[in-house]
């Protein structure tokens, strides 16, 4: 185990409510980690904020309504070129008063040998008039409630952001998430796992997007004129409305007529590449030495048109570490509800039971059948087939794979069961596999101490 990562994500409520030594404690005792994905940019609750209901540790009541933002000091200095130029504590997160998450934190941590590496989430909060300038346009040009890669002012933003972070603090690394997907996925209602519901979020065709896109020689009236086509399928599908050559053939017809389709899902995820090299470029730039990661969204074990268009090779190109989940527990019934998404347009002409053995087969792992993920969740081999192929296509390249490994994400009363056996399996096949480092998800506040010891059980066993 020496040399091998065990990171966990974890927020500032938990530091503020069991206090940052004592939580440190925790962490060792309970879980061997030995480094921190510190929830330093969340506009999302289920990252940065307190579990409810409550767990066997934390505060014990409901917080206040979730905001989100930045949870350590910003400094105005850096974001002089942005549209936050005269307000950047906008973005400065309310929740938890004054507590700097990463002053606090990384020192502490340090002392005990444990790593901080700041985690900044591709997040906006729309109450916030700047984001409405940088977000993304769905086709019939409505703001969209995420930002837009080829916006020279979240460019601009996320630039400052990291300089921020690496310069103001001595940091272990750094990680950009974006857990997000081009137009044809959307298009299509393929989502990270919410079932087939009607997704409008076909973007992005704001002017700096058009503009470039001509600038690389795609026909842009041609691409919004076959995604307009394609979400027609989409939804005529939902309803139920069978084509007469059938919904597989309809669909593949109108990527034949409109190719400018698949040039417009390229062209997005390009300028997701892009913006995972500006992270990489300015981080590396302040400090060489740091690691400089990405968290790919559960999406990729499910989703091939995701898959395909983000190549490990790729991504070892500026990435020094990815974390890729793998939640077993979680993965079921995501990857019930995807079959299900699948289903309801351009494959609803197979039953449920041939999408899902589809979906195995094309994906490389394969489970139990429809009702039994949804019921009881995935395996510890979905988890050691699923880091194997990343670790096998890492190879030789420098990029390090870190799967997320779930304990009790966001938890319900239709999940399937939740254990410390489970957690202790799961982390087992990730080191089994070949992976260098795990990461405990979603975040420590909703974990129960008791599921959080079976990454120390895993770990007593590989000592
Ligand atoms: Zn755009």
């Amino acid at each position: 185990m020496k040399g091998k990562v065990v990171a966990i994500q974890i927020g500032a409520p938990s530091f503020v409510d069991e206090g940052v030594e004592a939580c440190l404690d925790t962490l060792q005792k309970h879980a061997s980690v030995n480094t921190l994905f510190a929830m330093t940019y969340s506009y999302k609750e289920g990252l940065s904020g307190r579990a409810w209901p409550p767990v066997d540790h934390g505060r014990q009541e409901r917080s206040p309504e979730f905001h989100g933002g930045y949870y350590a000091e910003l400094h105005p200095q850096y974001y002089r070129n942005t549209l936050f130029k005269d307000r950047i504590s906008a973005v400065r997160a309310p929740d938890q008063g004054d507590f700097d998450l990463l002053g606090a934190v990384i020192p502490a941590a340090r002392k005990r040998g444990i790593r901080t590496i700041p985690f900044l989430a591709d997040q906006i909060h729309e109450d916030i008039p700047e984001f409405r300038e940088m977000a993304e346009w769905d086709l019939e040009g409505r703001r969209l409630p995420q930002v837009c890669f080829n916006n020279p002012h979240f460019k601009a933003y996320l630039e400052a952001m990291v300089e921020d972070c690496v310069r103001s603090y001595d940091v272990d690394g750094l990680l950009w998430r974006s857990e997000r997907w081009g137009p044809l996925s959307n298009a299509l209602s393929l989502s990270r796992g919410d079932g087939p519901v009607k997704n409008t979020e076909t973007s992005c065709f704001c002017p700096h997007c058009l503009k470039k896109g001509k600038e690389q020689g795609i026909n842009v009236g041609r691409a919004s004129e076959g995604y307009r086509i394609l979400e027609t399928f989409a939804s005529t599908a939902r309803a139920g409305q069978r084509p007469t050559d059938g919904y597989y053939v309809s669909f593949w017809r109108i990527l034949l007529r409109y190719p400018e389709i698949l040039a417009w899902d390229t062209f997005w995820y390009d300028s997701l590449r892009a913006t995972y090299k500006t992270v990489y470029a300015k981080a590396k730039a302040i400090k060489p030495g740091i690691p400089v990661g990405c968290a790919l969204p559960a999406t990729i074990s499910f989703n091939p048109f995701y898959k395909a268009a983000v190549s490990v090779r790729d991504l070892a190109k500026y990435c020094d570490f990815a974390k890729i989940i793998c939640y077993h527990t979680d993965g079921g019934p995501r990857c019930a509800k995807y079959v299900d998404a699948l289903r309801s347009t351009w494959l609803q002409d197979l039953t449920r039971d041939e999408v899902l053995a589809l979906e195995y087969r094309i994906m490389g792992y394969s489970q139990g059948s429809y009702d039994e993920i949804r019921s009881n969740g995935l395996s510890a081999d979905y988890v050691y087939r699923e880091t194997k192929t990343w670790v096998e296509g890492a190879r030789g390249t420098g990029l390090h794979i870190w799967p997320g490994v779930d304990i009790d994400v966001s938890p319900g009363e239709d999940d399937p069961p939740r254990s410390r056996e489970g957690v202790r399996d799961a982390v087992l096949a990730a080191f089994r596999a070949g992976a260098p480092g795990i990461v405990l998800s979603r975040m420590y506040s909703e974990m129960t101490l008791n599921h959080l010891a079976g990454a120390s059980d895993a770990i007593r066993l590989l000592a």
